[in-house]
Parts: C-alpha cells; sequence; structure tokens
C-alpha cells in the first residue's frame, strides 16, 4: 500500500496511473470504522485501484466545534486500509491544502442551505471545497459517501453536476450497530448508557416516520411527536425534519405523503452532535 503524507509524490504516482485503470475514492476524516470499511469495499468491488484521503479538514468546522479533539488515529486507519487492500493513503498537509494566501472556496447554494446549513454555517463550503480539491488531486471515475452524511452527499451530487465534473458519486447505505445507531467516530465521546440505551432511539424514531411515510401517513404532528420523545429523552435537538429530494426543499403536506424524502435528524446528546436519517424512497427508486 502506498502512503503519501505530501501532494508532490502523490501526484507523481497518480500521473503513472496507466489510462482505463478505474479509480475509486473515498475521502474521510480518519478515525476509520465499518462504515468507512463499507465505502472503501464498495470501491474496491466496483474499480480497479482505491484510493483513500485521510484529512480532518479545518475549514468544515465551525469556531466553536470540535476540530482539536477531533479524534486522530493514523495507525489504525492504516492498519485497517492494508488490511482491506486499499492501494493509496492520501494524508494531505493543512499547508498542502490550504497554502498560504488561500483564498478560494466553492459553494453550493441550494441544498446546503437547510437542516446543517443553518447549524453550521460555512460547514458545507468547507465541504465543497476540499472535496473539489481533493477530486482535481486523485481525478476518480467513481468517488463514494456514506448516505449516513445524506446532506454531504446531496450536496456533492449537485455541485458535481452543476460544475460537470466527470465523476460518478456513488452512496452508500449507513451501517449501523446493531442496536440501530449509526456508526460514527463520535460516538466515542457517548457515555456506555448513551450508546447503548439512549442513541439508539434515533434510528427508532426514524423509522417509525419512515414506516409512516411509506403508509402515506406522515404529516407535521408526527414529526413533532418524535422532535419531542428524544427531547425528552436528553437530547438538544437542532432538527427532526422530512425534506424532499434532492435539493432538500420544504415538503407540502402532499410531498409528505408520496414524495421521495429524507427524514433527517441532528441533536447533542452529552455534549457530542449526532446525526442520522433514514430515506423514504417510492416507486423502487435508487439514489444512486
Ligand atoms: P468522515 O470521516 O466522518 O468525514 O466520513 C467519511 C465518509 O464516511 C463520509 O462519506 C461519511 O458519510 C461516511 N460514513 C461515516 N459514517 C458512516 C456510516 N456509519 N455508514 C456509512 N458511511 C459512513
Amino acid at each position: 500500500m502506498n502512503v503519501f503524507r505530501g501532494i508532490a509524490e502523490f501526484k507523481e504516482w497518480r500521473a503513472k496511473v496507466p489510462q482505463g485503470v478505474s479509480v475509486g475514492f473515498v475521502p474521510t476524516m480518519g478515525a476509520l470504522h465499518n462504515g468507512h470499511a463499507a465505502l472503501l469495499a464498495r470501491s474496491s468491488q466496483e474499480s480497479d485501484i482505491t484510493i483513500l484521503s485521510i484529512f480532518v479538514n479545518p475549514t468544515q468546522f465551525g469556531a466553536t466545534e470540535d476540530l482539536s479533539r477531533y479524534p486522530r488515529t493514523i495507525e489504525d486507519d492504516l492498519a485497517l486500509a492494508r488490511r482491506l487492500r486499499v492501494d493509496a493513503v492520501l494524508l494531505p498537509e493543512v499547508s498542502d491544502v490550504y497554502p498560504d494566501g488561500y483564498s478560494t472556496s466553492v459553494s453550493e447554494n441550494v441544498v446546503s442551505e437547510p437542516l446543517c446549513g443553518i447549524f453550521r454555517p460555512g460547514h458545507f463550503e468547507g465541504v465543497a471545497t476540499i472535496v473539489l480539491k481533493l477530486f482535481l488531486w486523485v481525478k476518480p471515475n467513481t468517488a463514494y459517501f456514506g448516505l449516513k452524511d445524506a446532506q454531504q452527499f446531496f450536496v456533492v451530487q449537485k455541485v458535481v453536476r452543476d460544475l460537470d465534473l466527470d465523476i460518478k458519486i456513488c452512496g452508500v447505505e449507513t451501517i449501523r450497530e446493531v442496536s440501530g445507531l449509526a456508526l460514527s467516530s463520535r460516538n466515542r465521546y457517548l457515555s456506555k448508557n448513551a450508546q447503548e440505551l439512549i442513541a439508539p432511539k434515533i434510528f427508532l424514531h426514524l423509522n417509525q416516520l419512515k414506516d409512516a411515510a411509506l403508509e402515506r401517513q406522515l404529516n407535521e404532528a408526527l414529526l413533532a411527536d418524535a422532535k419531542n420523545a428524544l427531547t425528552k429523552l436528553g437530547f438538544l435537538v437542532q432538527y427532526l425534519e422530512a425534506r424532499t429530494l434532492p435539493a432538500l426543499g420544504v415538503p407540502s403536506p402532499d410531498d409528505l405523503l408520496s414524495t421521495d424524502l429524507v427524514i433527517a435528524f441532528a441533536g447533542i446528546l452529552e455534549g457530542t452532535r449526532l446525526i442520522d436519517n433514514v430515506l423514504v424512497l417510492h416507486r423502487f427508486r435508487k439514489i444512486s
């Protein structure tokens, strides 16, 4: 496995990958778990070579967020990547990505607006910018993103469409604990009780709402009830909302009954911000 700590060596290596070899790319912030592994496995199945990047991107964290305490487990991450037969790992330095005087950014202005866009101003601009920069270095045929971060997936898909990049964006199902809790690098900050008993209730409520949507019974009152139930369990709920796909618009009462939706949650538990969502896809639709 090739590990590149500097961008110059990576570019040299990438230039030697023959034309016709398909490249799958999985961008991450490290602290890898089975969710990331699912993305890497999918890439290995579908592409000739798989490139993983690990970069904790400062511009997608707000001033009061957890950039400095974000888990960094690089040796374990490299061991996992080796086991999964990743071909190359790119570990850019902050100075590679944002050299002195850097002053360019990419902002998508519709899909980025609601949900996390409200609670994390600037977050998706940071994401879109780093993802585009990584795409320009890696030149993938296909890039793999987790549907756990559904809004991120739809923002990236929109940027790729708007800029007419020749890259397929593939969304991979959320990997969960048996309890239903979505795997996240941040789960480690939760107490055992919160991990095992409280946080799994997010998925329970999301699934009840999804069932209601599929039975064409979803309405604002059910969404509000679920939000209250999670608040009573100790979450500081930021949002629990249904949004239309793929632009994440506000659904009309009719949309709640018949349109493809994401039902998305964000909330803080024991000081840790957790997000999760379920997709409601009518008519045998697949997301990617
Ligand atoms: P992160 O390292 O948190 O930036 O995540 C890197 C990629 O892994 C993103 O595309 C995430 O959506 C994806 N990911 C994170 N957690 C999960 C999960 N539980 N299941 C599937 N994909 C995930």
